[in-house]
Formats: C-alpha cells, structure tokens, sequence
C-alpha cells in the first residue's frame, strides 16, 4: 500500500481567476478549434465538445441537431447497419465530420465496425470506450483498430494517469479519453473505491497526451458551463457531455409525467436498466455502475447549446482569451471552498 499525499482537485475546488483583457464582448470569442491528429489524417475544425456515447444522449438526432453548431456526437453503440444507413442517406456531407461510431472491445462489435466503414468510408471518428482502459486487452484492441483504420480519428478511453494516456497513443489513439467515476449517473466510487478527482486527471493525461502530440477530451463531471470552461482551461482539447445533453427533443428514452411535470428517464449505460436493455440482465459477475434519474425535460438541444457556448465564450472574456485555444494557456486556477450563493437555490 502507498498513500499519494499531493492533493487532486475537482471542478468544485477551483474557480477561473479573471485577468485583464482587451476583448470587448463575447462575440470576440471563437470557440472553433482546427486539429490535426498523432495518427489519423487531415484536419478536423469544429467546437470541440462531444455528446457522449450514451442510448439516451448519442443519438442520430442528437447528432443532426449538435452538428449545426459543429459539435461532434459519438452515436451509442446499439444502432444497427440498417439503422446506420437509414440515417446517413439523409445527411449531409457536412455532418459527417461530426459523427462518431463507438465500440466496445468484442470481436462483434469490431466486425460491425467493419461493416459500417465499409458501407460510409467518409466517417472519420472511431470511439473506442471501456469503463476501465487499464486492461491489456484494450491496448491490444486499440492496436488492431488502428492497424485496420489507419486514416481514422480514434478516440480511446477511460483512463485517468499519464502512463496510460501515453500507452493508448503510443498504441495508436489519437484522443484519449479521461475520467473514471465522475459522471452524473456513475456510481463506480461508491461500488468500487475508484476514481480520481476530474480536474486534476485532466490536467495530468493533456501533459502527458500532448508531450507525444495526442490530444484528451474529459469525459464525465461537467454540471454547468463553468465546468466546461474549467475542463478546457485544465488542457482538455475536448469536453465530452452526458447528462448536460439529458431530456432534449434529439434524446430517446421514456417519458413520464409525474405532478403534471414531464420528465426524462437517464440513466448510466452500465446501470441494471441499460444492461436489461442492452445484455437482457446484470451479469452474475458485475455489479451495476450507474444509476437511474427521472430530470425536467428540456425541449430543443440548440437552446441549451447556445447557453452552454455562452458560458464558455464568457469565460474566454474574463482571461482575454480571443480563442478557445488560448483558455488554458490564461487560465489561473484559484482553489476555493465555496463556489456559487446557495440561498436562493431550490430545496
Ligand atoms: P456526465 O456528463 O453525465 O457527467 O458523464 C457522462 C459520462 O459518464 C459518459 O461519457 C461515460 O463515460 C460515463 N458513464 C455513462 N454511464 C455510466 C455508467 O453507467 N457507469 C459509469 N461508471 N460511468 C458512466
């Protein structure tokens, strides 16, 4: 046993300290980022967060609606090659650069990869997501991909340290993908002990990711736009949201009225109600890691989306930071023990 004594910090432990700045108003603001990848070809411009891969959330509406505002969905992995086709016949060239196809690490779901590059060779996103990226047979399959897909944006995760991201890039990931247990429906801490605390993971995996010219998105923890500022001014190159985009019109799932209120059912993709979706059960040998949430729904994605690029755009006034890219380079992290006034909050 060994005790790391340097202490790691979430979201809620920091605030953005302002700078001086000459910028005038948000609309100064870009929020647009153009990559280039360790591995994969061409360039990629576009607002760099990305819907997360779950039933609920990373649909192909979702994806339609988040493309308009050039922000990239990684579609769940429960859509068929039917389904697949059915969607893009109707798509625009244009919203294939915002489109992701997730995977797990089983033989079937790399032979439907196949299959749906083979039909669609104009997806370029590849998202390979395992709740714990620490397992050699994940490296392994991350290599495979990368050996079949060598022209692809792979995105490839969870993991929280340096080691690992540096392991993943090496192995051929462009994007590592950051945070074990912060999700608003995770229970991972609570079931296993596991986790690391967001914003310092962030911080560490972008060091390491960006030492070998890879790139992170933080996955998982954001409740509020200032949490997505923070992520990017700890060094993510992208934000990845789940429950930020829950109960939306683009969403699927059950809706519930409850008191005259409409509600939204979310939930974690490794919680009992997915896996009895998705697997018909909880395996003897797991334990369920997500919970199960009834939220307000909320209608159209595109207003929230305005409201939580709002919040970036402001964040990047307050640093002087004319451009997304420039946020973390302006970002002093003051750590704190309060954050917003609670006192009108609701009970
Ligand atoms: P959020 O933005 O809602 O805080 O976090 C979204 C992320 O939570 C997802 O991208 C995924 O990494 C993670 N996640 C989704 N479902 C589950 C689950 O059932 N268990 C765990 N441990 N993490 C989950």
């Amino acid at each position: 046993m060994r005790i790391d004594t340097e202490p790691k910090l979430g979201f809620k432990d920091v605030l953005i300290r302002p700078k001086r700045s000459t910028l005038e108003s948000r609309s100064d603001v870009s929020l647009s980022r153009q990559f280039t990848f360790k591995h994969a070809e061409g360039e990629w411009n576009g607002v760099p967060i990305m819907i997360a891969n779950m039933d609920t959330v990373g649909t192909f509406r979702m994806a339609k609606s988040a493309a308009e505002f050039q922000i990239l969905t990684t579609v769940h992995k429960h859509y068929s090659l039917q389904e697949w086709g059915a969607f893009l016949k109707k798509i625009e060239p244009a919203v294939y650069d915002y489109v992701a196809i997730s995977l797990g690490i089983s033989n079937k779901e790399f032979a439907k990869l196949e299959e749906i590059m083979g039909s669609f060779p104009q997806l370029r996103f590849i998202c390979i997501d395992v709740a714990n990226g620490y397992t050699e047979r994940f490296v392994e399959f991350v290599r495979k991909v990368r050996a079949s897909f060598p022209t692809k944006i792979i995105i490839a995760g969870n993991v929280v340290t340096g080691e690992m991201v540096e392991e993943l890039v090496l192995s051929g990931a462009d994007i590592i993908k950051v945070g074990i247990g912060p999700g608003s429906v995770c229970t991972t801490r609570i079931k296993t002990g596991v986790g690391y605390p967001q914003l310092s993971a962030i911080i560490e995996c972008a060091d390491a990711a960006h030492g070998l010219k890879g790139q992170v998105v933080s996955d998982g923890g954001c409740t509020c736009p200032g949490d997505i500022a923070k992520a990017f001014g700890a060094g993510a190159d992208f934000v990845m949201l789940g429950g930020m985009f829950a109960g939306h019109d683009e969403c699927d799932g059950e809706v519930v009225e409850q008191a005259g209120q409409k509600l939204f059912r979310f939930y974690g993709m490794s919680s009992d109600i997915a896996m009895e979706r998705h697997n018909g059960g909880v395996a003897d040998y797991r334990a369920s890691e997500g919970k199960s949430v009834l939220i307000p729904y909320r209608g159209p994605v595109s207003n929230t989306i305005k409201d939580l690029l709002g919040g970036v755009r402001s964040a990047c006034t307050y640093v002087g930071a004319a451009k997304l890219k420039e946020l973390s380079k302006r970002t002093t992290f003051i750590i704190v023990g309060e954050q917003e006034n609670r006192i009108f909050a609701e009970k």
